[in-house]
């Protein structure tokens, strides 16, 4: 088995349990209980699913909504408590499992202040944020000062979905399709070109946008960006063509999307270097993703790339030359 690094990977922190319960309600019981086991561990069933399937180390963040879901004067302490609860609990296991730092994005001058702080001080490796908070999106200009920091600072900003505040038409109706099936990557692949459109890469050319479950599916449409935004650009002027802002400064990971045929249209689309290797555990199953990686077909290099070195690069860990 090829060596992996995985970064979607989530736990609860204390105070934070009241999010989950409206959703643990609505999926059969002995799956919630199960769930909510394996978010609370950290040395023990985490451990060995990372041992049985070749897992080197697991990047952890806060399940969602996290601060997100707090009211906006309460979110800067929760994420603060949430990250010192998981450096407290990742510091004996560091040789396997890293951080990424929960943030009070309401605030954006907060949320670059605990990103600071997390980084620097408590070792973590980047940040997860979920999308959107109370209908504001990031590429708000009072986020500059944010994106300034996550740029000065080199590490990766994680956009996870999370459930919008309201449902679009087309599916306000019909929840089965607001959460994880569609409207969540609806949602989240927007925020994502929201940024890319409104020129946060072109104001932070160093920012490394991530997004999970292979994309957000922005990856299938990366040659229609560049065509209708050539046709169509309604006044906005980017320095790059859109296309050229994918692996440059958005890359996916797999999570939650074990299709060879998507993974081979990805990897078409971002480039080797522009995808990622990655769980979403505890939603979605180690044996299922892990096996889908190892049987993918990829030569070799690739393979090292999208299990291990991109990963690696991106959040400063060694590669695997470097380890062996
Ligand atoms: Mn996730």
């Amino acid at each position: 088995m090829i060596p992996k690094i995985t970064f979607e990977e989530h736990f609860m922190a204390p105070g934070f349990e009241k999010h989950s319960a409206a959703f643990l309600k609505l999926i059969p019981e002995a799956h919630a209980r199960e769930l909510t086991r394996r978010l609370d561990d950290f040395g023990g069933e985490r451990i060995e699913l990372m041992d049985r399937y070749g897992i080197t180390r697991s990047v952890l963040s806060l399940t969602g909504p996290g601060p997100q879901g707090e009211l906006p004067e309460l979110a800067a302490e929760a994420a603060k408590g949430a990250n010192d609860f998981l450096a407290e609990k990742i510091a004996p296991l560091s040789s396997r499992l890293s951080g990424l730092a929960a943030l009070p994005m309401h605030d954006p001058e907060l949320a670059a202040a605990e990103l600071r702080r997390a980084v620097t001080e408590l070792g973590f490796l980047g940040c997860l944020a979920n999308s959107p908070v109370h209908g504001r999106y990031f590429d708000a200009p009072e986020y500059d000062a944010f994106w300034a920091e996550v740029e000065a600072l080199g590490v990766p900003f994680y956009l996870h979905p999370s459930n919008a505040r309201a449902a679009p038409p087309v599916f306000a109706d019909m929840p089965v399709l607001q959460g994880a099936t569609w409207g969540w990557g609806v949602d989240t692949g927007s925020h994502a070109l929201r940024l890319l459109f409104s020129g946060v890469f072109d104001r932070f050319p160093g920012v490394k946008l991530v997004l999970g479950h292979m994309g957000e599916a922005l990856p299938y449409l990366r040659w229609r960006f560049d065509s209708r935004f050539g046709a169509y650009p309604m006044g906005v002027e980017l320095k790059l063509k859109p296309s050229q802002y994918f692996t440059r400064n958005i890359l996916i990971t797999t999570t939650g999307v074990c299709s060879h045929a998507a993974l081979i249209g990805a990897l078409g689309e971002m480039g080797p270097e522009g995808v990622m290797f990655s769980i979403d555990y505890p939603y979605e199953d180690t044996a299922t993703a892990a096996e889908f990686i190892e049987s993918a077909p990829m030569d070799a290099a690739t393979r090292a790339m999208v299990c291990h070195d991109n990963a690696a690069r991106l959040l400063g860990l060694p590669l695997l030359a470097e380890a062996a």
